[in-house]
């Protein structure tokens, strides 16, 4: 039995009943008897699904936005917002997604041409987490239905109202029965459906544990993987930045979610020349989140996803403190029921200690001084992730060098870095492998077959 704990009460809202082998082989049967018949449906009809799936998430918009407040304790207000970009997903992919599936020839030396013609792979599985429970499957799902694959979900485990909500709207849609359904499943179920033979790839956005687990079993049985993982993201300010829309941003930035996104800017590099003057702002602008009840529109912060993830932070900042770090403000658990925890800054982190390879899942920022921006470039890529990072400059030279030298799937330049359905979304080193979104996460689970005709 899965729980559905509101984090903001500690109150439990729903238990979930978990499947067994038997119900997980019916649903692997049906996810594979309906790729045989989507595979060949016009791609005009496929994307005409994802245009009726777009307007149920529409029709249902409150009531998908308060599961996902109630299950993990995201803002309304965000949650709205998260609901609104698996829509513009949704239609996007309707719109833009059959060209991106249009062959084309490649001349041959030897004469004639070879022609590259873009076809799906079968079932995928999503292995998914709780932090943006729609947007983290929207992802995936959005692309995969319009090429002609299927899907199957094992959401997390403390979200499983979101994930059946999802399933729902597939359904309501008109979607086949199979086309997408939900496995109410623990993730020690995960590796004999990798190993299935119905299942074709898999994809998992989450920890670097639970990456390395399923990547594993991926390779076993020779199956691609497409892994988004963690990231502890630069936000690097320069002396010609526009301090206070940094400051602002960073911010946003960085409590966004109760600071539980993977892109999330974790950790602000400051050159010497502003510190003083950007820490002061962004410090101030830290203590005035308004943290609360998520459920309220004037919150700007609600609690953790849960009393876990909470302690996990705190045990963080314990073992920061142990290796020399200072915790300037916030950081602390406020009173009272509720996975509640404060903005906080973190600063004198050292850069060798083993801490700095860690994710850090909630609301408290690290902060470092940069002499020059080769230092800045040294601490931003002076951790084992690459997923974002952010860079605030007017200096065309040092926006070049950023882009050039910073070792990161994306770097956003004078604005945070938010994902857009439109462009590729991923990282490098520990962060994962693959891309999400835009062209070419639409082709990471195709099969490019080459034809030749005489
Ligand atoms: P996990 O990575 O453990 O969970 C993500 C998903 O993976 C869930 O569906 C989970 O299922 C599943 N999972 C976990 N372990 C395995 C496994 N061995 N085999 C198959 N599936 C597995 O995240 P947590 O919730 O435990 O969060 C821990 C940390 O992970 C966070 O503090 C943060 O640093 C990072 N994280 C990063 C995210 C990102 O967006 N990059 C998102 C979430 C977490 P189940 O819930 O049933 O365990």
């Amino acid at each position: 039995m899965m729980k559905s704990i509101n984090p903001a009460t500690g109150e439990q809202i729903a238990t979930h009943a978990e499947l067994d082998a038997a119900g997980i082989a019916t649903k692997l049967d049906r996810a594979s008897a309906a790729f045989d018949h989507w595979r060949t449906v016009d791609v005009a009809d496929r994307a005409a699904l994802l245009v009726r799936i777009a307007d149920a998430y529409e029709a249902n918009k409150d009531r998908l936005a308060r599961m996902a407040t109630l299950e993990m304790g995201k803002t309304l207000k965000s949650a709205v917002a998260e609901v609104d970009k698996c829509i513009a997903a949704f239609r996007y992919y309707a719109k833009a997604g059959p060209a991106m599936l249009d062959s084309n020839a490649i001349p041959l030396a030897s004469g004639g041409s070879a022609t590259v013609t873009w076809l799906p792979i079968g079932p995928v599985l999503a292995v998914m987490p709780w932090n943006f429970p729609y947007w983290q499957v929207v992802r995936f799902l959005a692309p995969a239905l319009l090429v002609g694959n299927t899907g199957l979900l094992k959401h997390a485990s403390n979200v499983q109202g979101c994930a059946a909500l999802m399933e729902e709207m597939v359904l309501a849609a008109g979607g086949a029965e199979g086309l997408f359904q939900n496995l109410p499943i623990r993730s020690d179920a995960v590796a004999a459906i990798i190993a299935d033979d119905r299942v074709a790839a898999v994809t998992l956005t989450g920890s670097e544990g639970a990456g390395k687990a399923v990547a594993e079993q991926a390779g076993r049985a020779l199956k691609k993987v497409v892994l988004e993982l963690g990231g502890s993201d630069p936000f690097i300010v320069m002396p010609s930045a526009d301090l206070d829309k940094a400051a602002e941003q960073a911010v946003t930035a960085r409590i966004q979610n109760s600071g539980q996104s993977c892109i999330c800017a974790k950790r602000m590099i400051v050159h010497t020349a502003v510190y003083d003057a950007f820490l002061e702002k962004f410090s101030a602008r830290m203590q005035a989140v308004k943290t609360g009840d998520p459920l309220d529109p004037v919150t700007g912060m609600g609690p953790l996803s849960s009393a876990e993830q909470r302690d996990t932070v705190l045990g963080q900042l314990a073992e920061a403190e142990k290796a020399g770090a200072k915790l300037l403000l916030g950081g602390e658990p406020l009173p009272g029921p509720g996975a509640y925890l404060s903005p906080g800054i973190l600063t004198d982190v050292p850069l060798d200690s083993p801490f700095m390879e860690e994710e850090i899942f909630g609301p408290v920022a690290m902060l470092f001084r940069a002499a020059d921006i080769d230092e800045a470039i040294r601490i931003a890529n002076a951790i084992p992730f690459g997923l974002g990072s952010s860079v605030w400059t007017q200096d065309e030279g040092e926006k070049a060098r950023f882009v050039r030298d910073i070792a990161a799937g994306m770097t956003a330049v004078n604005q945070m870095l938010a994902s857009a359905p439109e462009a590729p979304f991923g990282g490098i080193k520990r962060s994962g492998h693959g891309r999400e979104l835009g062209p070419y996460g639409v082709h990471e689970f195709m099969n490019l077959k080459t034809v030749y005709s005489g």
